[in-house]
């Protein structure tokens, strides 16, 4: 494949910005693709080579890239303007759509990334709660902001900078880090910080060490000693919400976080995310509580409506929508499995509604220590090979691949097509 456009501007590009990129996931070796412009469930890059796209930018576009009716709304409101500094009737109807989806959430507070969202949620906990301490897990990312850039996954693993240097160490002294899917860990250090903890974080699914789900009656009883401790807890559904349903992983499992974060989809490819939860929480925020918090570009008509229209079309297609990524989703995730048996590769598939990751390795991953033993030389010949037969996959093994409405059939038999090469390379 020609890839000396891409190539050239990497190099230019890495004398301008760190690493040649504007977010770390996006680097890998030797050089990575330049995108020109992308369609459907198609990336073009300025070599004028495709890839079936499995990335999706990290999860946002469940409906493809360049949704038409997105890409209208977008429009459409360009010509009214970007941003005003004042409120608009589509930021109430983002919230009302929200509170409306996510029965736990009471009242939401727009932002404009994900991070913002689990960095303002911690803030109201621990405003609230009157306690400083929270507990996160391993392997789990929640952005890239001080409270909890401890053992993250996804670019922090990718780059060996789980714990980031730069983050004073009084900051994260507050951070309690415990394996994800262990609940007895997790009950004694409750009891050994009693009336100390302020919020439990959790990505309820990992889609940051690859892909991993939570074990029978975990999240049930995270809930409950949660609750029974005054300890709020905080679903970050940044990736999983609107994904593993429109009403996320909370609605999956039938649990009633505290306050949720919820990003990516809800934006529609823009940046927005937003987090809240119970009013008795939310209304101690600023201006009529002391909890601070804002931001100029907030809420801004842009990403909100970009975000609405993407959340109305899956309103409005709901279960034919979520079956059929499902369908296409355990086509490619059954035909993978059988490609690994068939070829005897040591290696795992998890996967849940419309996210799949293959772990290199021959044991089960349930936890980030499983998922950091995985054979990540391995995973990186697969994925370049994938990308030489025309898929790209997220390029990290502690990343999670996403479909969308717009993979087709075909798009699925020339993946698994391009797998079955992949895999015989690293056979
Ligand atoms: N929480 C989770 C679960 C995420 O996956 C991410 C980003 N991948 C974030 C928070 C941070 O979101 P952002 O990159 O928009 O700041």
């Amino acid at each position: 494949m020609n890839g000396l456009n891409s190539k050239n501007l990497f190099e230019k590009a890495k004398k301008l910005i760190p690493g040649g990129v504007n977010s770390p996931v996006r680097a890998f070796s030797p050089y990575p693709f330049f995108t020109s412009h992308a369609i459907g469930s198609k990336l073009y890059d300025v070599d004028d080579n495709f890839y079936i796209d499995y990335c999706l930018a990290y999860g946002p576009l469940i409906l493809g890239h360049a949704h038409p009716k997105v890409m209208a709304s977008v429009q459409n409101q360009l010509s009214k303007g970007v941003i005003y500094g004042t409120p608009t009737e589509l930021e109430v109807k983002m919230a009302e759509t929200i509170t409306k989806l996510y029965k736990s959430m009471d009242m939401t507070r727009l932002v404009n990334s994900g991070t913002e969202a689990t960095m303002h949620a911690i803030r109201a906990a621990r405003g609230y709660t009157k306690r400083d301490k929270i507990i996160k897990f391993e392997g789990c990312y929640h952005g890239a902001h001080d409270y909890v850039l401890v053992k993250a996954g996804s670019g922090a693993t990718t780059f060996g900078a789980p714990n980031s240097l730069g983050i004073p160490s009084d900051t994260t002294k507050n951070t309690i880090v415990l394996p994800y899917n262990n609940i007895d860990l997790l009950t004694d250090e409750i009891k050994n910080n009693k009336d100390e903890i302020a919020a439990v974080i959790i990505e309820p699914v990992i889609g940051n060490a690859g892909l991993i789900l939570p074990e029978k009656d975990y999240l049930h009883n995270i809930r409950k000693i949660t609750e029974e401790e005054g300890i709020i807890l905080i679903f970050d559904e940044v990736i999983t919400g609107f994904r593993i349903g429109l009403g996320g992983a909370q609605e999956f499992y039938g649990i009633s976080p505290d306050l949720t974060t919820l990003g990516k989809i809800m934006g529609g490819g823009l940046p927005l995310a937003c987090y809240g939860g119970k009013k008795e929480i939310m209304n101690n925020i600023s201006p009529i509580g002391k909890i601070y918090q804002a931001s100029t570009l907030s809420g801004n008509p842009i990403s909100v409506i970009a975000g609405l229209t993407t959340i109305n079309i899956l309103i409005d297609g709901e279960r034919i929508i979520y079956d059929k990524l499902k369908e296409n989703c355990s086509k490619l995730v059954n035909g993978l499995k059988d490609l690994i048996e068939d070829k005897g590769i040591s290696a795992q598939v998890n996967s849940i509604a419309s996210m799949y990751q293959i772990f290199m390795n021959k044991e089960p991953i349930i936890d980030y220590t499983g998922a950091q033993q995985c054979d990540k030389k391995k995973f990186y010949e697969y994925q370049i090979e994938l990308l030489n037969n025309n898929v790209f996959i997220p390029p990290s093994q502690f990343e999670t691949c996403f479909l969308s409405t717009s993979h087709s059939g075909d798009d699925i038999q020339s993946t698994l097509k391009a797998i079955d090469i992949a895999l015989n390379r690293i056979k």
